[in-house]
């Protein structure tokens, strides 16, 4: 049974303590047979007194048996279970749960579980109680785990030895560990499965706070290896220089990052802000600040054609000032770099082997697909610099609180003035047509230019061979819709040089409508691009709707964003109807969370966030509670002797 506990993710004690139930079955209504009520759910201790198989009319099946007790006789049928038979022959003590109904106009149990009882009084397991549903895999029925769960519990709870002292759990309203697990897995009612389930949540969320509490702290131990002097008029004169002026929150965001990097303990910053906020150009603030000092930038971007894009701006930003700056590609040899100021690359810029001693900026762009493994390569490869991490998912107030606790956090709360909000529309089927007419209208007489997104089929971190095809159908229905337009195709699994030229010649001007799949999500940059069409959009969260309909609407033309839908009601059009109101990434997320949970706000494969699997994002108090512990925790920990803070597992 291991291996099919292994496949449910259990392979420790406590896996398969926290492994709680995805609901109950009221069986607790326990009753005698002369009381039992039509449509009730009630449970009887009876004795077998016949059964048999049969073929009902319809061809199914049936067992139909006879069971007593002290009050009367009752009729019990089941459907498609002829080991039954077998297993419940006359005189065998039952106790059976299940709904009271009627069988040829008599009063009877349908279907209901069934467990034996050794004794008229034993206690049960199955029936009669408060019975919980467990995640089950083949071959291994909720039943399975109930005993398991009953024998393993009856074993070692007792030596369970809670964690949070008496105090704390006074505090906070909790029940103890032990208690809890038994309110959980074998609660008298919903209660104290409410209970116990607070406890189990509080400890899940309060792991993870510790765990980032303690990253805090150990990156705190760190010195920065190359310190800065930051010189201020020096840095205004380049603020000066730019051909805009500073959003509030740029300049709020700015000198916290400036005031970081002057300091002796290496900034861990993570810099959030919408897509067209204009990170880039705070980032490009830090690494002025860092050349002044003979210092090295290094630019980290997801992918290939956003480190272009991040070259091009830094150099039109930085030129003026002499300022040497590379892209880094793959194919790149140390040699060919020479010196330089800052470096630009994806993230396997840490893996080449340019020479990286004088380090003392970082910035990441685009966080999550950015591992805590590459995070200690880079440590590891530049000593401590300062680390800026920046991302335009909008990351919840909870989320934020917990996963990125150890980082702190500036935020850019508002787009440049002058950005015209891109007109969003749910367009239904029927109007499919028209939308097409529409668009082709829309890039002849406009000159612009158009994205259509379809979503991948499968929720997964990099495209099948499945999306290629979908995508690649499409690509071709929609050639014969624009027989007049140039399309191209743009998917994951295309070489990067053909992305590449792909985006270039969409880029020129030479294609008028990019079919892609959502690979264009994060941060590619075409001004002329003013129409975003999606494909099912009901299939994306909203923050990842907001991100691609950010991909138009970086120009001064007018944008639009169509989102395709074939819901027209319910929860799923009630969604998308947000996408026409809001155009804040924060204001989808925060929606997102409350209609759909996390993993639909990041796209769960890709997100890189945890996954809770007890607590919820959406419990502020509790998330608060166990941040305010973590850090009582952390500053006092000889005060919880019991609480294993563990560093090597927390940095694994
Ligand atoms: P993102 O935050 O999505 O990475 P970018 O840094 O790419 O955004 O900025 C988007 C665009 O906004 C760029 O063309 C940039 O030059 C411009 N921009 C940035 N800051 C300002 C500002 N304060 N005023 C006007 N335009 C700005
Ligand atoms: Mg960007």
């Amino acid at each position: 049974m291991s291996k099919k506990f292994e496949k449910l993710g259990i392979t420790t004690v406590q896996d398969l303590f926290y492994h709680v139930p995805t609901r109950y079955l009221d069986y607790s209504l326990v009753t005698t047979i002369n009381k039992l009520r039509a449509g009730e759910i009630a449970t009887i201790h009876a004795e077998i007194v016949s059964i048999k198989n049969i073929f009902s009319k319809r061809g199914l099946k049936m067992q139909i048996g006879s069971v007593e007790d002290s009050t009367g006789k009752l009729m019990v049928v089941w459907f498609n279970q002829p080991f039954l038979t077998r297993m419940l022959y006359p005189g065998k003590k039952v106790s059976l749960s299940g709904k009271v109904g009627f069988f040829n106009r008599k009063l009877c149990l349908s279907s209901p579980d069934y467990e034996m009882l050794e004794e008229e009084d034993s206690e049960t397991l199955h029936t009669g109680r408060f019975v919980p549903i467990y995640a089950e895999t083949s071959g291994l029925s909720s039943k399975w785990i109930r005993r398991t769960m009953l024998n393993t519990y009856n074993l070692l709870s007792k030596d369970l030895e809670d964690f949070l002292p008496p105090e704390i759990l006074a505090k906070t309203k909790l029940v103890s560990l032990t208690e809890s697990l038994r309110e959980v897995h074998f609660p008298k009612n919903l209660e104290e499965a409410e209970e116990g389930r607070k406890r189990l949540a509080f400890n899940e969320l309060l792991n993870l706070q510790l765990k980032s509490e303690m990253r805090k702290i150990k990156w705190d131990e760190n010195t920065v290896g190359n310190k800065l002097v930051v010189n201020k008029s020096e840095v205004n004169k380049f603020i000066e220089s730019l051909p805009f002026k500073l959003t509030d929150s740029q300049t709020k965001a700015t000198n916290e990052i400036l005031k970081d990097m002057s300091g002796g303990i290496p900034m861990n910053r993570l810099l959030e802000g919408d897509v067209g906020s204009g990170k880039t150009v705070v980032a490009a603030i830090g690494a002025f600040a860092a050349v002044l000092n003979g210092y090295q930038t290094l630019i980290m971007a997801p992918t290939q054609i956003l480190a272009q894009q991040h070259y091009d701006t830094f150099k039109k930003l930085l030129s003026p000032f002499n300022i040497r700056i590379s892209l880094t590609t793959s194919s790149v040899k140390k040699s060919d770099l020479g010196r330089n100021d800052i470096f630009i690359g994806t993230h396997s810029l840490i893996k080449s082997d340019i020479v990286l001693d004088k380090v003392a900026f970082v910035v990441i762009d685009e966080q999550h697909r950015f591992g805590v493994e590459q995070r200690r390569h880079l440590v590891k490869r530049t000593g401590t610099p300062h680390v800026l991490t920046m991302t335009a998912t909008p990351i919840p107030r909870t989320v934020a609180l917990t996963t990125y606790g150890d980082l702190d956090l500036s935020v850019l709360s508002e787009l440049p003035t002058g950005r015209q909000k891109v007109t969003t529309w749910v367009v239904p089927e029927k109007k499919r047509k028209g939308a097409y007419d529409w668009i082709a209208t829309q890039i002849k007489k406009e000159g612009s230019q158009a994205f259509i997104v379809c979503p991948l089929i499968e929720d997964s971190e990099t495209e099948t061979l499945a999306d290629v095809k979908s995508v690649t159908s499409e690509f071709d229905k929609l050639k014969k819709i624009f027989p007049k337009l140039k399309l191209g195709l743009l998917h994951g699994r295309l070489k990067s040089k053909e992305k590449d030229e792909i985006l270039n010649k969409f880029r020129e001007g030479k294609l008028d409508i990019l079919v892609t799949t959502p690979v264009v999500e994060v941060g590619i940059d075409i001004p002329n691009a003013t129409i975003m069409v999606i494909e099912a959009a009901e299939r994306f969260g909203l923050a990842g709707l907001h991100q691609l309909r950010g991909r138009v609407g970086r120009g001064d033309k007018k944008s639009f964003c169509l989102l395709f839908s074939n819901f027209h009601s319910g929860h799923a059009f009630t969604r998308l109807k947000a996408m026409e109101k809001s155009h804040s990434g924060f204001e989808l997320a925060e929606l997102d969370l409350k209609m759909r949970g996390p993993g639909e706000i990041f796209g769960t494969a890709q997100s890189g966030f945890p996954e809770l699997k007890i607590a919820s994002w959406n419990n502020y108090e509790l998330i608060k509670d166990t941040k305010e512990l973590a850090k009582e925790i952390v500053k006092n920990p000889k005060k919880y002797p019991k609480v294993r803070l563990n560093y090597a597992t927390i940095l694994a």
